[in-house]
């Protein structure tokens, strides 16, 4: 290899030792590099000229200026900054480093990082924090483009569910693929098979209807682009607007079903809060909102760090559920007391046949630490049930075909259906000890 030439920017990056670094910029520091270069590298003072950068810096000031004016749209305190190069830049660098310098250097991306990151806390006055931060910098020296994006929020609460018919998140419909018209609907079928010209007019459809959204509602939706109303979207619609965010994900710990409603103190979650464009708000008033939703409520909100979401999402909780029970006969008092005989059994139980089009076929052990039942009108049965974190309750009363045993069912010797679930409370007080 040719003695590349090298600006003062890149020798001093390259060749420095680490503890005279910061010297290396100085004019001082420059002189001593000069004789370690000798017979390795020419120093150029324009970048330009540069083996390695061939410039690319030049642009930095001028993108730093664009990223901040970007960053004027929303709040933030903290800001993480990340840059990327050329292929071909990188592979310069790595060719000078491996020929002159087998050990330590500071790299392009890295001497870049901190440049940035110094000018953005000296003009803007915020703090660098590269694994917590508010807005991400990001710059590309390829294309001499920057971006400043506001990084999500991320929202640790309880929700409760006082309406069945909600799904925990988003389910798309499939007929309509979510966008909630029949257009949509007709040109993904279209797709698959050509249509006939008068299936084509059956469908009194133009393709213009595709552009202008669809004239025609989804039938199977009822133009709403779901195939139910969700949890998550009740947040979001609280939430969204008091952080002038862009969306919402909703991650929380295990869910019930549609038909299953989740009261008390609620189940643990964390609302991801996309490109907000606030970062505080009050919480107050949110839940004052949420009070007036008989639907969804969210309750105990709090500002967490994003590694709050593996504490709920990964916590398994024992549950207390309230069951109406009802059988192909009156049950009585009587009934009520076998019930209870089943306070502390293990169950043995296999993959529920309602989910095994999904899951594979396992058998678990679950207990059931506590129940208890009485007799209520209409020949049923009101069960409370205290039971290890994933039970499959369903499954506990009706027995899924004699694949959960022991059942309800069993020990009432009939037929036992679950005519209505509700989660009453989640033993979930650990969460409170997290530290976010
Ligand atoms: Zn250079
Ligand atoms: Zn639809």
């Amino acid at each position: 290899m040719e003695k590349p030439t090298l600006c003062s920017e890149c020798a001093g990056r390259l060749f420095a030792r680490p503890a005279s670094r910061r010297q290396a910029h100085s004019n001082e520091g420059k002189s001593q590099i000069k004789p370690a270069l000798d017979g390795i590298a020419r120093i150029v003072g324009n970048g330009e000229g540069c083996f390695i950068c061939q410039g690319a810096l030049a642009s930095l000031p001028s993108l730093v200026e664009s990223a901040l004016s970007q960053s004027r749209g929303f709040e933030w305190r903290t800001f993480s900054v990340s840059s990327s190069f050329s292929r071909a830049t990188l592979m310069r660098e790595a060719e000078v480093a491996t020929h002159f310098l087998p050990g330590q250097y500071t790299s392009l991306k890295n001497s870049a990082n901190s440049k940035i990151a110094e000018k953005i806390a000296k003009a803007a006055g915020k703090k660098n924090d590269q694994r917590a931060s508010d807005a991400s910098f990001e710059f590309d020296f390829t294309s001499k483009k920057a971006a400043a994006r506001p990084m999500p929020l991320y929202m640790h609460g309880h929700y409760v569910k006082l309406a069945r018919g909600f799904c925990q998140s988003r389910w798309h419909c499939s007929e309509c693929g979510g966008t909630g018209t029949r257009a949509a609907h007709f040109f993904a079928e279209q797709k698959r098979r050509p249509f006939s010209q008068s299936e084509k007019r059956a469908a009194r459809l133009r393709p213009s209807a595709a552009a202008d959204g669809g004239a025609v509602g989804c039938d199977s939706c009822k133009g709403s682009g779901m195939n139910y109303p969700s949890v998550e979207e009740e947040i979001g619609k609280v939430l969204m607007p008091l952080f002038g965010a862009a969306g919402c994900t909703l991650h929380a710990s295990g869910r019930e079903d549609v038909d299953v409603r989740c009261l008390g103190n609620g189940r643990p979650f964390v609302a991801e809060l996309a490109a907000p464009a606030k970062r505080a708000a009050d919480l107050g008033a949110a839940e004052k909102e949420f009070g007036k939703n008989e639907n969804v409520r969210a309750i105990g909100l709090r500002i967490v760090h994003k590694n709050f979401i593996d504490s709920v999402c990964n916590s398994h909780f024992e549950k207390e559920y309230e069951a109406i029970v009802s059988a192909d006969r009156a049950l009585t008092a009587k009934d009520a007391e076998r019930i209870c005989a089943l306070s502390g059994a293990r169950l043995q139980q296999h993959t529920p046949t309602r989910v095994l089009a999904r899951r594979t076929d396992m058998l678990r052990e679950r207990t059931v630490y506590k129940i208890s039942a009485q007799a209520i009108e209409g020949g049923k049965l009101k069960l409370r049930i205290l039971a290890e974190a994933g039970t499959y309750i369903k499954e506990f009363i009706h027995s899924d075909d004699g694949r959960t045993k022991p059942s309800v069912s069993s020990a009432l010797a009939c037929r036992a259906a679950c005519d209505s679930l509700d989660v009453v409370a989640i033993r979930d007080y650990f969460l409170e000890t997290v530290n976010d």
